[in-house]
């Protein structure tokens, strides 16, 4: 089976020193891409950097993080929208991710609003997809999204409400889903409600998934074959068929051929 981990954090802290066995683990698990995420400036640049050392297997998508926006070096912004643009110049990027508005960060709000403002008009003007955070906020982004002029539009780790899912479909728009899958009912509902040709499947790691069959263990890409394997049940399909389908969709949400 063909796999891909459409959204994982290569470049964060917790991962350092261990990019050669999560490769390594990726490649031995049939996982044939994974989309490294960043979160800001400094995450960025080492995604960047991993993505020139494996360029057949890691990608990237860059972008300012709704966790990070109080954090932000004086600049970062900028500095960060003109690595993105020059990059995607080179054709270096796939999309702008992660980006997006977190409820448990309610006194930072309007930077949020500010910085996920920036990052939705860089995409338009860059013609990119965009990969979005929506903890709390689902409902509140895809109502803002038709004001922009988005190419593609992926709610990574989807959970609720179910209003904000029909209409997001409606627009075709992808979730991603991991690991959670395999456990929790809320987002086995999600995947039924969910066209197989609308999701993608991801990681997000570093997470330490604590029910059974992770165990608290430090998430790897090849979780991913446990995660295509619950959705398939979920669907009453062969999970390699599901797999081949997540794949396609990849191959259009990221425009990217995979070999
Ligand atoms: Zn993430």
């Amino acid at each position: 089976m063909k796999l891909v981990d459409a959204h994982i954090h290569l470049s964060d802290a917790e991962y350092a020193g261990h990019v050669d066995e999560l490769v390594a683990d990726a490649k031995n698990a049939g996982v044939a891409a994974l989309v490294s995420n960043s979160m800001d400036y400094a995450t960025s640049i080492e995604a960047l950097r991993i993505a020139n050392k494996y360029p057949e297997l890691v990608h990237v998508a860059l972008g300012l993080h709704p966790w990070n926006v109080n954090v932000l070096k004086p600049n970062e912004i900028d500095d960060t929208l003109r690595l993105i643009s020059e990059q995607t110049q080179k054709g270096r990027v796939l999309a702008i991710g992660e980006i997006g508005l977190d409820c448990k960060y309610e006194a930072i709000w309007d930077q949020q609003l500010s910085v996920f403002d920036k990052m939705l008009r860089l995409a338009e003007s860059l013609s990119l997809p965009v990969i979005i955070h929506s903890r709390g906020t689902t409902a509140f982004i895809v109502d803002m999204l038709p004001s922009y002029n988005l190419k593609r539009v992926l709610l990574h780790w989807f959970s609720h409400p179910m209003s904000a899912l029909l209409t997001a479909m409606e627009r075709g728009y992808f979730i991603t889903e991991g690991p959670p899958v395999v456990y929790s009912n809320g987002i086995r509902e999600v995947v039924s409600q969910t066209p197989l040709t609308n999701l993608l499947t991801e990681t997000d790691g570093p997470v330490l998934f604590r029910k059974s069959p992770f165990n608290g263990q430090m998430t790897k890409p090849s979780f991913i074959g446990d995660v295509v394997r619950a959705i398939a049940e979920v669907k009453s399909a062969k999970a390699e068929d599901v797999a081949e389908q997540i794949v396609r969709n990849f191959e259009a949400f990221f425009n990217l051929k995979l070999t």
